[in-house]
């Protein structure tokens, strides 16, 4: 009961704190928006423009942790590109946690704002690059151990934080799995990144896994004249000249008919029916200069696939590779020329069991202190990969919940709602209380 009894005085205390500093945390917002961190390896972004970027902010961002007390440390495996990694020890008795933010953001896009850099407050939000995808994350983790530290807490294990690079472009080996590489291990993980649409503090346990994929089917190339002999009865065939658009169509419904069957045959019980997909986004076709007269002699389709926590990557690679092997088997041209696949990224799927302590203690911290428009009850699949993949392989439990709206990332005017800064702060230094004990 006395211990009780003090928990909920260093709640209210910490509560308090994070009141009377929240305008600090959307100062330091302000400036983590202000350097540029934009991942450099992002499509259409000059990689020389941008490298750097994400080791300033960090260091901008070691210069806030340090003066908490916090050990700092850089993991660099990439050159120009290192990991910040910022430790408050504990008394060595308790549980580690980690707070995981990446620093780095997409691209800017054209938008109402002359300068993405230049965070411009309209009421209670705050626009600007990364607000919040995910630098609200990083004032959030900031509030949270500010607060801590103003209230006195010594904490039993210790408290981690992990500010990585390369996330946008799925690059952990160089962020998050280079950290836990390098000896920064933890007993949990809390990702303040978001997981739904429309300002929600909604807490996620798991996320799909994903695969991004490209299959080239060849064809023969001809005058455009002679496709009447090569497609019609009486006239040569494929020795005449095969359309690489017409195999791929072949190939596309292959695909599309495997889908289907993944509508029944991949399932789970956090998922909605039909959840898992293999969704086409590029296709490209042509015979090396794009003009119609030709018979196209190749045609590529660009893939991103998701799949369900509990498969792998290569369980799903083997599976699609066999369906569409066998479906071409039936075709002769296919069979002669069989598909190539090249699988050039993925991200495993997240899972910590829903029952288990720590997403109980996250959840009953978030279920505390958010209001209840902010969320539904229990945890939900998040709406986009993160970091906690990353953990989660390594065997460390993880959640994700963070202050920001996915709707607001990835897009123009990216903007966060600053009210949910403090809620998210509060969650997280109510985790490291019940979770960093004894
Ligand atoms: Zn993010």
């Amino acid at each position: 009961m006395a211990m009780q009894t003090d928990l909920d005085r260093i709640e209210n205390a910490i509560d308090a704190t994070i009141s009377r500093f929240s305008g600090e945390a959307e100062n330091l917002l302000e400036k983590l928006v202000a350097v540029p961190s934009v991942n450099p390896e992002q499509p259409g972004v000059n990689k020389a423009d941008h490298l750097g970027g994400e080791s300033r902010a960090n260091k901008l961002f070691a210069t806030y942790l340090s003066n908490l007390g916090m050990n700092i440390d850089y993991v660099e495996v990439e050159e120009g590109r290192a990991n910040l990694v910022a430790i408050l020890r504990g008394t060595g008795q308790g549980r580690s946690l980690a707070f995981n933010g990446h620093i780095d953001t997409v691209a800017p896009q054209e938008g109402r704002f002359p300068d993405p850099w230049t965070a411009v407050r309209e009421g209670n939000r705050l626009y600007g690059l990364g607000a919040t995808d995910m630098k609200a994350g990083h004032a959030a983790m900031w509030l949270a151990i500010k607060a801590l530290d103003e209230v006195g807490v010594r904490l039993d294990g210790d408290l981690h934080i992990h500010s990585v690079v390369g996330e946008e472009t799925m690059s952990h080996e160089i962020g998050t799995t280079a950290v836990l590489d390098a000896g920064y291990q933890v007993d949990a993980a809390f990702v303040p990144e978001p997981t739904s649409s429309g300002d929600l503090l909604q807490m996620s346990n798991t996320a799909p896994g994903n695969a991004l994929f490209a299959v080239t089917v060849r064809g023969k190339s001809a005058h455009w004249a002679s496709r009447n002999l090569a497609i019609r009865s009486g006239g040569g065939g494929d020795s005449i000249g095969v359309n690489a658009i017409d195999k791929a169509v072949y190939v596309y419904n292959a695909m599309r008919q495997l889908e289907e069957q993944w509508g029944m045959s991949k399932t789970h019980p956090q998922f909605l029916p039909g959840a898992f997909i293999i969704h086409p986004g590029v296709l490209k076709a042509d015979v090396g200069i794009e003009a119609a007269p030709y018979f196209p002699d190749r045609a590529r389709f660009d893939y991103l696939l998701s799949f369900p926590p509990g498969e792998t990557y290569e369980q799903v690679k083997t599976e699609v590779e066999q369906h569409i092997r066998a479906s071409s088997a039936l075709d002769p041209w296919l069979r002669e020329h069989p598909p190539e696949f090249e699988w050039y990224a993925s991200w495993p799927p997240a899972f910590t069991d829903p029952n288990s302590e720590f997403v109980q203690i996250s959840l009953a911290a978030r279920n505390a202190v958010a209001p209840s428009e902010y969320f539904s009850a229990g945890v939900i699949p998040a709406g986009a990969q993160s970091d906690a993949s990353f953990y989660e392989k390594q065997g460390i439990p993880a959640v994700v919940s963070g202050p920001g709206d996915l709707l607001r990332a990835h897009a123009a005017d990216e903007s966060v709602d600053l009210d949910l800064v403090p809620i998210a702060a509060r969650t997280m230094a109510r985790t490291a209380l019940r979770w960093c004990s004894e």
